[in-house]
């Protein structure tokens, strides 16, 4: 058995968290080193690395949670507007290999930027390729 992650041990209650939100499936929580004031973690109850890796039903209520938060997030804290962001693996800087769902709100002129900046330079795709691409997709 691995060792359990540190949300594990909030959702079992080992270690304390300012939980918002929680149903039988889902629990949400502030950030503890925050990006910006009420970002919040929604993460499902079972221990799943990946998005890919989660149970349709555990994955349905995690996406309801989101839904359910972005606005309650948002005005609790008076922002201007909301990032989601999910770090879905360690390439895209997930630390803690728990799925969550980041919300972390944004306010005019607060020096941050749009999620396009996450994935570095922009690759210069052929119209082939692109097809490709999307074909294999499509696939999936
Ligand atoms: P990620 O890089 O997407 O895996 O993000 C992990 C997030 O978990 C970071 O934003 C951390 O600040 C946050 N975090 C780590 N430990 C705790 C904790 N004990 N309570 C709340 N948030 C935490």
């Amino acid at each position: 058995m691995s060792e359990p992650t540190i949300f594990e041990q909030i959702v079992a209650g080992d270690i304390p968290a300012r939980v918002v939100y929680e149903t039988d499936t889902t629990i949400a929580f502030l950030d503890a080193n925050p990006l910006a004031p009420g970002h919040t973690l929604v993460v499902p109850k079972e221990a799943h690395e990946r998005l890919r890796d989660l149970p349709d039903e555990a994955a349905a209520d995690l996406w309801a949670a989101v839904d359910e938060l972005t606005p309650r997030v948002e005005d609790a804290v008076d922002a201007d507007g909301l990032t989601v962001g999910v770090n879905d693996g360690a390439a895209a800087g997930q630390e803690v290999p728990h799925v969550h769902v980041h919300l972390v709100p944004r306010f005019d002129g607060d020096g941050g930027g749009p999620i396009h900046g996450v994935a570095g330079g922009r690759p210069d795709l052929s119209d082939g390729e692109l097809d490709d691409i999307a074909g294999r997709i499509e696939r999936d």
